[in-house]
């Protein structure tokens, strides 16, 4: 099946379904909850006769202003439904597990397949977010489906946090022409991206910490290792220790940062958070028990020993770009 096929294969489903769970990831960011929230907005607003839920881990502290989420329902809910998995490459990632009660499995994705699963699949890995492709299903069939200003306030939020508000290399045109869909149903992006940015005076002074901190391996490559100690002294939900890899992006020649943060569980994970520009960093994620995106992934780790093995990997990789490569900066 083309595209094309599957999404209209996708709508056939909905349309035949009175009730439709959704679900995200795990450790839930602007993309899945805004695709999650968009999708569910829209399905709500073109057939108010269908059930709709979203049944799901707490919403990240950062996105509350999204409001909240399903309260759990009974088992039998799941086993007359249709579930969609959005977001979500993997079934060991999908945060409500009762996904597997559900009649039918859609996934839609748009990170690099790393298994296949449910009943039908729509992937699209180039896109810069998920948020993109359902505005592209809105679009697609806009006679039929109906688009709130809500929806479009959901689905803006899940755009712009996944493509580092439109400075990733993987916005497209097409990007900024659903972007152009969505503002034109009516999105607040002066209350949004003040719900975004603001930060408390106390985050800044951990900022200020954290570029004291960084180090640089030879080749260029970024890292912090925010530790339990630190996250105490500044007294960090794990959430905020995990914001610090957006503080290290900009750093000229340093084509890849990586941050490391303890979660000071008993198993000792440290979760790996992966960014780059013009080197891919996934095969990377994925020799430590991770994967993602070829610029965005995510990893997990449980010793210091293993925290330098990847840097040493990751150097290596960014020292063999940088002398195959040209123009990177
Ligand atoms: P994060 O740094 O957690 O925001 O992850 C960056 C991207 O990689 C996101 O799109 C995640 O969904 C994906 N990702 C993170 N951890 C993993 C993992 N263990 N396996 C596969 N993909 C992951």
């Amino acid at each position: 099946m083309n595209n094309l096929e599957v999404m209209t294969a996708i709508l056939q489903k909905i349309k035949e379904y009175d009730r439709i769970m959704l679900f995200r990831h795990v450790r839930n960011d602007g993309d899945c909850v805004g695709s999650t929230k968009g999708l569910k907005e829209i399905i709500r607003c073109t057939w108010p006769e269908k059930e709709v839920y979203l049944i799901d881990e707490d919403t990240a502290k950062y996105l509350e202003f999204l409001g909240p989420e399903d309260v759990p329902v009974p088992d039998e809910y799941y086993t007359t439904a249709l579930g969609i998995v959005l977001d979500t490459a993997s079934e060991a990632r999908i945060s409500n597990r009762k996904y597997t009660l559900c009649k039918e499995l859609i996934k839609i994705d748009h990170h690099i397949p790393l298994e296949n699963y449910g009943d039908l699949i729509w992937v699209e890995e180039h896109r810069s977010s998920l948020c993109e492709m359902i505005v592209k299903f809105y679009d697609t069939f806009r006679e039929e489906l109906v688009l709130s200003t809500q929806a479009a306030t959901y689905l803006y939020t899940g755009m712009v946090t996944d493509s580092g508000r439109f400075k990733y290399s993987d916005v497209t045109g097409d990007t900024l022409r659903y972007a152009a869909i969505l503002l034109d149903a009516g999105v607040d992006t002066d209350t949004l991206y003040a719900r975004l940015y603001l930060e408390a005076f106390e985050y800044l002074k951990f900022k200020a910490y954290i570029y004291e901190k960084m180090q640089v391996t030879e080749n260029g490559v970024a890292y912090i290792v925010v530790d339990r100690e630190m996250q105490q002294q500044f007294g960090l939900s794990l959430e905020q220790a995990s914001a610090v890899i957006g503080n290290l992006d900009s750093i000229r020649g340093c084509i890849c940062w990586i941050a490391f943060i303890e979660s000071g569980d008993e198993e000792g994970t440290i979760r790996v958070r992966l960014r780059s520009r013009f080197v891919h960093i996934n095969s990377i994620a994925e020799q430590y028990r991770g994967g993602g995106h070829a610029c965005a992934s995510g990893a997990t780790v449980y010793s210091m020993e293993e925290v330098h093995s990847l840097l040493a990997d990751a150097d290596a990789h960014v020292k063999e770009y940088k002398s195959t490569h040209e123009g990177w900066l």
